[in-house]
């Protein structure tokens, strides 16, 4: 027998509840069938009792489904528990990370706006802007992330968005989100943080001051490398554009997908507080050793800012790099020695990763380039899995005797 539902009986009991409460249970909506798991609706339409009814969903004056391009509940359900997450008043789910970015950047901007991004983004983000978004008008400009008096001085009058990633990738630089926030606010920008790195358990740049947040769901979010998708979360008045958008051009989260970063999302506090305790454990391991010439990692107390990590972020995250003796060969050969860890770019999976930021990721900006990035030759990029410590410090130990 099914059971009516009140509908609004599940939020109503999560007024004031922490984090992990709302990583569980934010966002069900319990069907008449008095499912306890989220239910997952792999429908592509919904139908309507009448003609009448029909009209008036589609008007919009009476609230419901009218096909999954616009709403979908499994991806609701999605949708409000990151909301939930980020204290943030809406989001929306994208079918990839880089299309929440383009949600944000199409919704937001026009041509002949100006947009400011800070120099170390991730690969894709930098061709989406250079390659496209200029096509249309759209001025783009970068700026060295933590240097609040630069970014200052590089907006402009038609400056619509500022763009960062903190911590940054490869080298977990941080920017001061709430002091940047005052500096685009003060000259009538908005800021947008992609969280990827963080995810809400570590760092909620909403509450902080940005407006905007993007996230690659792709990453921790799924947290065990199984699918793609992305989320933008903010503010009612910018969200509003941006659902218009997703519900127009239809880059939309599948329900499928949804369903598995639900499942993410509960145990993504539990994750990232093991993903961190075993990334700062082998950053510190890593700075001991003597075929390491330096690590970078916001938790170790020789990174420059490691006071702003402490304030502005809960945990320091799983990515850490590092340069070792004897630059491109050196390199290479540590990561050919590892036998457990996985080389691949890849991130925010259970498994560890390895890889060699100057030939892959970074790989394709000239030599100067990647020197002003700080990307050498010798460096290499781990994102630590939730592997047995002791066991990736063996395996990169291989690495070391390989040196
Ligand atoms: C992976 C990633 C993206 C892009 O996400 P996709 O899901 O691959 O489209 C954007 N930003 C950061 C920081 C990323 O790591």
């Amino acid at each position: 027998m099914s059971q009516d539902w009140d509908a609004g009986r599940l939020d109503s009991d999560l007024e004031g509840v922490a984090f992990d409460t709302l990583a569980v249970r934010a966002g069900q909506h319990r069907t008449p069938e008095g499912e306890h798991g989220d239910a997952m609706f792999l429908t592509s339409s919904y139908v309507f009792r009448t003609a009448a009814d029909a009209a008036a969903r589609f008007s919009g004056e009476v609230a419901g489904n009218v096909y999954s391009r616009y709403t979908n509940p499994t991806v609701r359900a999605f949708e409000e528990r990151i909301a939930a997450l980020e204290g943030a008043e809406q989001a929306v789910a994208t079918a990839t990370g880089m299309a929440a970015i383009l949600s944000v950047v199409m919704s937001l901007c026009s041509a002949g706006d100006h947009i400011l991004v800070s120099r170390s983004v991730f690969g894709s983000t930098i061709s989406l802007f250079e390659k496209y978004f200029k096509r249309f008008g759209v001025q783009v400009d970068y700026v060295p992330l933590a240097e609040l008096a630069g970014w200052d001085a590089a907006i402009k009058p038609n400056t619509k968005l500022l763009f960062v990633e903190s911590p940054s990738n490869p080298l977990a630089e941080l920017v001061d989100i709430a002091a940047l926030a005052e500096i685009a606010h003060a000259k009538g920008a908005l800021l947008v943080v992609d969280n990827c790195f963080c995810t809400p358990a570590l760092q909620q740049p909403l509450k902080l001051g940005a407006d905007i947040v993007v996230h690659s769901a792709t990453k921790f979010i799924d947290g065990q490398g199984r699918c793609m998708g992305g989320v933008v979360a903010g503010r009612g008045e910018q969200m509003k554009e941006i659902v218009g958008f997703l519900r127009t051009a239809g880059p939309t989260l599948s329900p499928f997908n949804a369903w598995i970063f639900l499942k993410g999302l509960e145990t993504l506090n539990l994750r990232m507080r093991a993903h961190c305790a075993s990334a700062q454990a082998l950053a510190e391991w890593l700075e001991q050793q003597d075929g390491v010439e330096k690590v970078h990692y916001a938790g170790l107390k020789s990174h420059p800012q490691y006071e702003l990590a402490q304030r502005q972020q809960r945990g320091f995250g799983a990515v850490v790099s590092f340069e070792v003796k004897g630059g491109k060969e050196g390199a290479w050969r540590f990561i050919d020695a590892t036998r457990l860890i996985s080389i691949t770019a890849n991130l925010g999976d259970s498994k560890t990763t390895i890889t060699h930021p100057a030939t892959t990721s970074h790989g394709r900006l000239a030599p100067q380039e990647r020197e002003a990035a700080g990307i050498r030759d010798s460096l290499i990029r781990i994102a630590v899995g939730l592997e047995d410590v002791a066991d990736l410090q063996t395996d990169l130990a291989r690495g070391l005797a390989a040196l």
